[in-house]
């Protein structure tokens, strides 16, 4: 005898989901941040502006419990954006889409926005703002609390396989469920922490409408090295500049800290590089190459320990690095012994050629990267739907009318800093409005 269907039992199976009788007016696919924030934006259709009925939203998830993401983002405190946002500030799709996007909802309608749900956010002198709680948790259980406060219908534990739309309507399928709708919003992120929900059932699901998907990588991920005189700084953190060359072609440029790990390298400079070194494969075509004294010249630097070796010639060429730049000893003693220097030599030993070198290395390190740790410790994934198949005033397809994207399922990554968050609050806000008013009629 199969169990009746019970509250307690969580693989209930669900039926048919409708709107009473009738389909929903939109279905919004994934309930993370851009899930959320596009169905709390077409819900906040008000009936009296519009003098049209409110339209219906369900919004489904696959993983009983939602938003991880939002709950383990920025070391669980939630770095929700940044005071300054711009399409130089992310990679993949035209930056004039980005553009276009971004200004639609801006970093100070977001803060608005949350203040106006009961999170108030801080500014971090990084630029980075927080919500006042430190915890995103408050993030996460006020936009759940504002989607049911606008009767969006929330229901959890269902994997959608598969859509198709059969005449007029939207069919969304699952194992123990089926849902009908009008619209569909798919918002289903991409493949990173694969543990959090992100599958990439989305994917396949835009594919089967006939949309392209530009290739994907694990983005902001740690970079792996085998060198084991890096490895032994595990923990070691300092302001580095990291260039990333492609068969000799400067591509990219990421500044900030970089933490030395047991495996590799990490921290923001890190992980901002890393959608380039996932992007570009095999590890002979590219070379990343480190300052570790960002924003100091060769000159400059030469001038200085010039300026050193002459008023304390007996000073040890480590000290150079230790008490002069302020660099952590551990560092300093790796990286003498990496370029074959003895950190006991007396700065007066140092020729001009011996200290020219020796800075030029210090600026432009070829750090031994073989690659990404990979999508179980990636914040995002590069690559996605690809942009020219969507409208950038509206988020729907130019294929399929009806069907929209938000979020991290899009060709778009940012940086460390709030910028992806950001991309799912806009994103989310332009489709939940446009799906909203085309649901309603008024678009
Ligand atoms: C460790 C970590 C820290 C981060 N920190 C920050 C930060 O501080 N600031 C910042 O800006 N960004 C941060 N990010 C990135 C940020 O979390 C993402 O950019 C953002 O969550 C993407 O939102 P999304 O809604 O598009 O996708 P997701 O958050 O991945 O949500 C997608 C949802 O869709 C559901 N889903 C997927 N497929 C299906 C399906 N077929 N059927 C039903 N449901 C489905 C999933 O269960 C999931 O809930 C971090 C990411 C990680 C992993």
């Amino acid at each position: 005898m199969n169990p009746r269907p019970s509250k307690r039992n969580p693989n209930r199976p669900k039926g048919i989901l409708m709107n009473g009788v009738l389909p929903f007016d939109i279905a919004v696919v994934g309930a993370g941040a851009a899930g959320l924030m596009t169905a709390i934006a077409a819900s906040s259709v008000s009936s009296a502006v519009t003098g049209r009925k409110k339209p219906s939203v369900l919004l489904l998830d696959s993983r009983k419990k939602i938003g991880a993401k939002i709950l383990m983002s920025g070391g669980t405190r939630c770095n929700v954006t940044n005071t300054r946002v711009l399409p130089s500030d992310y990679e993949g799709g035209p930056k004039h889409f980005v553009k276009h996007v971004l200004e639609a909802f801006t970093p100070e309608e977001t803060r608005a926005f949350f203040e106006a749900i009961g999170v108030p956010l801080i500014l971090e002198p990084t630029g980075k703002y927080f919500p006042a709680t430190h915890s995103g948790k408050t993030v996460l259980e006020a936009l759940i609390k504002e989607a049911e406060r606008l009767s969006v219908k929330l229901e959890t534990g269902v994997l959608v396989r598969n859509i198709k739309k059969e005449g007029p309507h939207f069919i969304l399928k699952g194992e123990n469920f089926e849902a009908h709708a009008e619209r569909v919003v798919l918002t289903t992120g991409g493949l990173s922490y694969p543990e959090t929900g992100s599958d990439g059932t989305g994917f396949l699901i835009a594919k089967s409408f006939g949309h392209s998907l530009v290739k994907r990588t694990p983005a902001l991920t740690p970079l792996t090295t085998p060198d084991a005189d890096w490895q032994v700084l595990s923990g070691v953190s300092l302001e580095v500049k990291l260039s990333f060359f492609e068969n000799g072609k400067k591509k990219a440029e990421r500044g900030g800290a970089m933490l030395f790990t047991h495996f590799g390298f990490s921290g923001p400079a890190a992980l901002d590089i890393s959608r380039f070194v996932a992007g570009c494969g095999a590890p002979d075509r590219y070379e990343i190459r480190a300052s570790f004294f960002p924003g100091e010249t060769e000159e400059g630097l030469k001038k200085r320990f010039e300026d050193v070796r002459r008023e304390h010639p007996g000073k040890h060429v480590k000290s150079f690095f230790t008490e002069t730049l302020g660099l952590p000893e551990r560092f300093a003693e790796a990286f003498l012994k990496k370029i074959n220097a003895d950190s006991r030599t007396p700065l007066e030993q140092c020729g001009a050629r011996g200290a020219g070198r020796l800075i030029h290395l210090f600026l432009n390190y070829p750090l031994e990267v073989t690659g990404v740790v990979g999508y179980k410790k990636a914040e995002v994934t590069a690559g996605g739907v690809d942009l020219k198949e969507a409208n950038f005033s509206t988020m729907e397809s130019k294929l399929v009318p009806g069907l929209y994207f938000a979020g991290e399922i899009l060709d778009v990554d940012g940086r460390i800093g709030g910028f992806n968050f950001q991309w799912s609050w806009s994103s989310g806000t332009v489709a939940g409005r446009s799906v909203a008013a085309a649901a309603v009629g008024l678009d």
